[in-house]
C-alpha cells in the first residue's frame, strides 16, 4: 500500500435511483472482501447528487439488499434509520455541498480551475462549429474552448458580483503528458491529457458533478482503494487532474471487468432480472448470490465451485480478478443456488418456504414431523425457493385437479377396476395417515386383486392421488397426505370417469 495510507479503506458508492443492481453488488462484494482480507474498513457511501433522480426508497431498498446479502458496511449510513454512521460523515454527498464549495474555490485560487460564463448557446454555438470544422474531423469529438479559462480571477469576481451565474470548469491546457495508471486489475493504462478538456466541476447552481464529488469524498474519507465497474475507467483522467490539482495523494484503482449476458452484449433486463431485489422475492438465497457474485470476473484457488461468504473472506485476493468481461449465467446461478439449499438443514429450509407456501395460499400441515418429512422429499427437486409452491400442490386437497396429461389414463379399461380397489383398501385402513410400507403393501394388493400391472396400474394410481399420471413417487407422496383425502380424490377421479 502507498504510504499515504495507513490501513486499507474502500468504498461502495451507489446512486440511489433505482434497484441494487446486480452489477453494482458485485462490486459492493468485491470490496466488502478485499477490506475483510486485509483488516480494513468497508464504507457505504451514497452519491444522490442527481437529485431528480434519487430517492430516499431506493436508498432504503439497496441498504436492505446490502444487508440481505451479508455485506455489512463499517461506516456510511445506518442501514434501519439511514443516519450517518462513522467519523467521516456526512455519508451523502447531498449533504456535503459546502465540502465541495471549499474545494472548488482552493482549485480556483491555485489556478487548477476557473469560472466560465459560457451560456447553453454558445457552447452549442461551439460544439457545431467543432463538428464542421476541418482540424476537427479526425479527432472525434473536440473539446469545448473557454474564453473565460484566460480572465483574471478578480475580472470573473466582478462578473458575479453583478448577478452573472458561472459554471466551474477544471483547466486542463497545462497538462500536456501522458498520465499513467497503475489499475490493480487492467494494468498500466495510458491515458493523453487531451482525452479531455477543460471539464465542469460545479455546475452554474453549484450542484457538483460525479466526478469531482468523487475525488473529495474519497479524498477526505482517506479511501485507499477504489475498486470499482470498468465503465468507471475513463472517469479517471479527470479525477487524477483533480487530485493533482490538490495535490491529493492518489488511492490505487482496480477496475472489475464489465457484467454481460451469455449473448456477451451488457447485461439487460429484457433478458432476465438485474436486480438484487427480484432475485430474493423469488427465493434465491443470499449466499448463493455471494457465492455466484463472487465468480463473475474471479475465480477460487482450487477451481472450485461452491463456497460461502466466510471462506470468500479467508481466499479473496485481487490477484485472481479477471480483466475479461463475466458472463452472469442465469442457469448457473440456479444451479448455485440449489447446491445451497440442499445443504440447508430441513428445520431451516422449512422456515424458508414456509412464507412462500402460506402467501400461495397453500394448506399445509402445523406437524413439525410431517413439515421434517416433506422438506426431506421435496428438497432435491427444489431450485430455489418459490418451487416449493409448485411441489407442495401436490399435498393441498384445495389444489386437487385432473391435468389434461391424465385425461388419456381415465380412458383406459382397467382404471375404474384400479380406482375401486384402492378406494376400498383405503377404507379399511384404519390409521389417519398411510406409512410408506402401508402404501406399498396397499399397491400391491391392488396388483394382486385386479390382475393389472405396469403403467395400466401406476398410472391411474397417480392420478388418484395427485391428479396428474407423472410427478413425485407416490410412495414418498402418499404418508404426507391424509387418508380420507387420499379417499376424497379418488372418488373425485373416480366421477370424473364416469
Ligand atoms: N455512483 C457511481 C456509480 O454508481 C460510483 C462510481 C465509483 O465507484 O466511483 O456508478
Amino acid at each position: 500500500m502507498s504510504s499515504s495510507f495507513s490501513e486499507v479503506r474502500v468504498r461502495f458508492a451507489p446512486s440511489p435511483t433505482g434497484y441494487l443492481h446486480v452489477g453494482g453488488a458485485r462490486s459492493a462484494l468485491f470490496n466488502y472482501l478485499f477490506a475483510k482480507k486485509n483488516n480494513g474498513k468497508f464504507i457505504l457511501r451514497i452519491e444522490d447528487t442527481d437529485q431528480a433522480r434519487s430517492t430516499e426508497e431506493s436508498l432504503k431498498m439497496m441498504v436492505q439488499d446490502m444487508v440481505w446479502l451479508g455485506l455489512n458496511w463499517d461506516e456510511g449510513v445506518d442501514p434501519v434509520t439511514l443516519k450517518d454512521v462513522g467519523p467521516y460523515g456526512p455519508y451523502r454527498q447531498s449533504e456535503r455541498l459546502p465540502i465541495y464549495k471549499k474545494v472548488a474555490d482552493e482549485l480556483i485560487q491555485n489556478g487548477s480551475a476557473y469560472y466560465c460564463f459560457m451560456t447553453d448557446a454558445e457552447i452549442e454555438v461551439q460544439r457545431e462549429a467543432n463538428k464542421n470544422s476541418e482540424a476537427n474531423k479526425d479527432k472525434g469529438h473536440a473539446h469545448i474552448e473557454s474564453p473565460y479559462a484566460d480572465w483574471s480571477l478578480a475580472q470573473a469576481q466582478a462578473q458575479l458580483a453583478k448577478g452573472k451565474t458561472a459554471v466551474v470548469r477544471f483547466r486542463t491546457k497545462n497538462l500536456k503528458k501522458d498520465y499513467l495508471l497503475k489499475d490493480l486489475i487492467r494494468g498500466d493504462v495510458k491515458f493523453p491529457s487531451d482525452m479531455v478538456g477543460d471539464f465542469v466541476l460545479l455546475r452554474s447552481d453549484g450542484m457538483p458533478v460525479y466526478n469531482f464529488c468523487c475525488v473529495v469524498d474519497d479524498h477526505m474519507m482517506k479511501i485507499s482503494h477504489v475498486l470499482r465497474a470498468e465503465e468507471h475507467l475513463p472517469n479517471t483522467l479527470r479525477q487524477l487532474m483533480i487530485y493533482e490539482g490538490m495535490k491529493w495523494p492518489t488511492p490505487q484503482f482496480g477496475h472489475i471487468s464489465l457484467v454481460l449476458d451469455a449473448d456477451r452484449q451488457k447485461l439487460s433486463k429484457r433478458k432476465g432480472a438485474v436486480s438484487c431485489d427480484i432475485y430474493k422475492t423469488e427465493g434465491y438465497l443470499p449466499s448463493a448470490m455471494i457465492n455466484f457474485l463472487s465468480l463473475l470476473g474471479w475465480s477460487h484457488p482450487t477451481e472450485k465451485d461452491i463456497f460461502d461468504l466466510d471462506e470468500l473472506k479467508q481466499i479473496f485476493s485481487l490477484e485472481r480478478l479477471n480483466s475479461s468481461g463475466a458472463v452472469f449465467d442465469r442457469v448457473k446461478l440456479k444451479w448455485v443456488n440449489a447446491q445451497h439449499l440442499r445443504a440447508l438443514d430441513s428445520k431451516t429450509l422449512w422456515t424458508m418456504i414456509e412464507p412462500y407456501l402460506a402467501k400461495a395460499g397453500l394448506q399445509y400441515s402445523d406437524d413439525i414431523n410431517w413439515q421434517m418429512k416433506s422438506v426431506e422429499m421435496f428438497k432435491p427437486k427444489m431450485e430455489i425457493l418459490s418451487d416449493a409452491v409448485n411441489l407442495y400442490k401436490a399435498l393441498d386437497e384445495k389444489q386437487f385437479h385432473i391435468g389434461d396429461a391424465s385425461k388419456e389414463v381415465l380412458t383406459w379399461e382397467a382404471t375404474p377396476k384400479v380406482l375401486q380397489t384402492w378406494i376400498q383398501l383405503l377404507k379399511n385402513e384404519s390409521a389417519d395417515f398411510l406409512s410408506e410400507a402401508d402404501f406399498v403393501r396397499l399397491e400391491n394388493e391392488v396388483k394382486t386383486q385386479t390382475a393389472v400391472k405396469g403403467k395400466n396400474l401406476f398410472m391411474p394410481m397417480r392420478v388418484a392421488v395427485i391428479g396428474e399420471p407423472h410427478g413425485t413417487e407416490l410412495k414418498l407422496l402418499v404418508p404426507m397426505i391424509e387418508r380420507a383425502s387420499l379417499i376424497r380424490r379418488a372418488e373425485k377421479v373416480l366421477v370424473a370417469k364416469a
